[in-house]
């Protein structure tokens, strides 16, 4: 018996050692000219109107070279590149050296770290107040946009307040019942569609996304069950923000202006695969959103734009170059402990340089924000 016990043994650490070790994934170096972005300078007395976060999730410092390099070369220069402003961000939650998304994304909603899992509540489970909570009663309007489901930790700790990121069906009815006037992503399965219909105009298709008048109500579009699937019939992040951009711009005419936070969510899931391909194509989505945001910036002239992550998933290391091949080799399947870039451009964005917590990225944007009593209307 014990015989049998010790051949089974080797005969599983023969199978282990013999197991082919993953090679390290080899990325094609690209060879694209850099758009350049005309970037206009602002005095440092200048305060914005609007306020853009661009987050993408899991995206270190790693994500953004690799991404530059097999998109146009080691020269080449993303739209993230072009950010006027930089600085680096301490990504650590309350309860531990990596943070999830849903304790990242508190502590830019609230100024708060709390606990791995918690959605804007503190570490005791106490309600924290989000930036578009504290905008709804200063003559502002909110949106939100993430190629995941609306209802996941990130987008949602803008919104909702509970002890698990995982009770999407909690967190859809709190979106439903919340502040933000545009929210648009994925997450369709967790929502009453009912319900939703009464209290905001909802679309599911790309075609009334991009075509449909939206007039003054809100706007809830929820494009696919869970995460949206990239595909030619499904709206991009770019595709989104655009339309998000466009619907705040227009409704917050008369008052103090808006705010906006947009996710590319699933640079992150192809990091936690350890998919280079993938992960590039992700970022792609995103790095165009920030180069279309850049432009609005540069012809709007109001409105701030920062960008930055909630951590760095995959432990993703560049480690040589082999002909016209990057090789890279990802460390784990989870998220890391390393700090990672903050990019601002416009009024306001030579307060984000420097190193900084993730907290103090929530603290400069309300520093940033109009108390002055509206002019003209309330802005509902
Ligand atoms: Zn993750």
């Amino acid at each position: 018996m014990k015989f049998r016990i010790l051949v089974l043994l080797a005969f599983f650490i023969t199978l282990l050692l013999l197991w082919p070790s993953k090679d390290n994934e080899k990325i094609k170096i690209g060879s694209k000219i850099t758009d350049v972005i005309e970037i206009h300078s602002f005095g440092k007395d200048e305060r914005p109107k609007n306020i853009i976060l661009i987050i993408g999730d899991g995206t270190g410092l790693n994500q953004i070279a690799l991404s530059r390099m097999a998109i146009g070369g080691l020269d080449y220069k993303l739209a993230i590149d072009q950010m006027p402003y930089t600085g680096f961000s301490l990504t650590h939650s309350h309860n531990n050296v990596y943070t999830d998304s849903a304790a990242g994304a508190t502590a830019w909603a609230t100024g708060v770290k709390t606990t791995n899992r918690f959605i804007s509540v503190s570490p005791d489970k106490k309600e924290l107040p989000t930036i578009p909570e504290i905008l709804s009663s200063k003559d502002y309007l909110s949106g939100l946009v993430a190629t995941s489901s609306i209802t996941h930790a990130t987008p949602a700790a803008f919104y909702a307040h509970i002890d698990s990121r995982y009770e999407e069906e909690e967190i859809a009815e709190q979106l439903v019942n919340s502040t933000i006037s545009i929210a648009l992503g994925g997450g369709k399965e967790f929502f009453d569609l009912d319900k939703l219909k009464d209290s905001a105009r909802f679309i599911s298709t790309k075609n009334s996304l991009l075509n449909m008048e939206l007039g003054s109500s809100r706007v809830i579009g929820l494009f696919d069950d869970d995460g949206i699937y990239r595909s030619p019939n499904k709206p991009t992040q770019l595709e989104m923000t655009n339309r998000a951009i466009k619907y705040l711009n227009e409704q917050t005419e008369s008052c103090h202006g808006f705010f906006l936070m947009s996710e590319g969510s699933q640079i992150d899931w192809a990091s936690h695969d350890n998919d280079a391909e993938k992960m590039i194509v992700e970022f792609e989505d995103f790095d165009n959103t920030i180069r279309s945001v850049m432009n609005f910036v540069t012809a709007d002239k109001e409105t701030l734009l920062i960008i930055t992550a909630d951590h760095e998933t995959g432990g993703l290391q560049i480690l040589k170059q082999v002909d016209d091949f990057v090789e890279v080799q990802w460390g784990t399947g989870r998220h890391t402990g390393i700090p990672v870039g903050v990019y601002a451009y416009g009024p306001g964005a030579h307060l984000f340089t420097g190193l900084m917590d993730n907290t103090d990225i929530h603290k400069k944007i309300m520093s940033l924000v109009n108390d002055s009593e509206p002019k003209n209307r309330i802005c509902k």
